[in-house]
């Protein structure tokens, strides 16, 4: 039986973060979905198309290590949905802070209200990425700050093109 898992998000943009708990994910799941939501009300730096492109390179080196087959589609409408119209078993959440876990815990009580046999997994980054957050590398870009340490460059490039902004040390 293939284990197919969802992981959700917006991926505004894909950072280590989020790569570290892809990781994770592939060694609990055989296929896993990457949902990139389409978030027209969040207004995205990053177009559906751009973001799915970012995800799907940053995917590349795991897919080749071979742990489980990744496939990266938008969503959106109802996360649980979405999950079972994928054959889902499970949906991956990542967890920083306690106000991410108390989102989370109200999220997790009402969709398995909705969907009994989706169970959502919640798994941490390595601390290193632990503080990362994608809003707060759009900040810290916008303002000329250094943003290697959390996204690969090829993202900090992207990132840098979009806002207007050099890549510190390179101007
Ligand atoms: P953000 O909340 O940074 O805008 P997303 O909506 O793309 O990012 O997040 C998708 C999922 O990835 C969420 O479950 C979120 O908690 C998780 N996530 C994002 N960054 C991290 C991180 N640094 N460590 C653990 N989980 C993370």
């Amino acid at each position: 039986m293939t284990r197919t898992a969802i992981y959700p998000g917006t991926f505004d943009p894909p950072t280590y973060g989020h790569m570290d708990i892809i990781g994770r994910a592939a060694r609990l799941a055989d296929h896993l979905v990457i949902g990139v939501a389409i978030n027209r009300d969040k207004g995205p730096l990053f177009s559906l198309e751009e973001r799915i492109a970012m995800v799907e390179d940053e995917v590349r080196p795991f897919a080749a290590k071979g742990h489980a087959r990744f496939t990266v589609r938008p969503f959106e409408g109802l996360l649980v949905r979405f999950a079972k119209d994928a054959g889902a078993s499970m949906i991956i959440r990542g967890l920083r802070t306690t106000t991410d876990f108390n989102y989370e815990s109200q999220m997790v009580g009402m969709n398995a209200r909705m969907e009994p046999e989706i169970e959502t997994v919640f798994l941490m980054a390595d601390g290193r990425y632990q503080a990362i957050a994608s809003t707060l590398v759009r900040e810290i870009a916008r303002m000329g700050g250094d943003v290697t340490p959390f996204v690969s460059w090829g993202i900090a490039s992207k990132i840098y093109a979009r806002v207007g902004r050099a890549a510190p040390g390179t101007s």
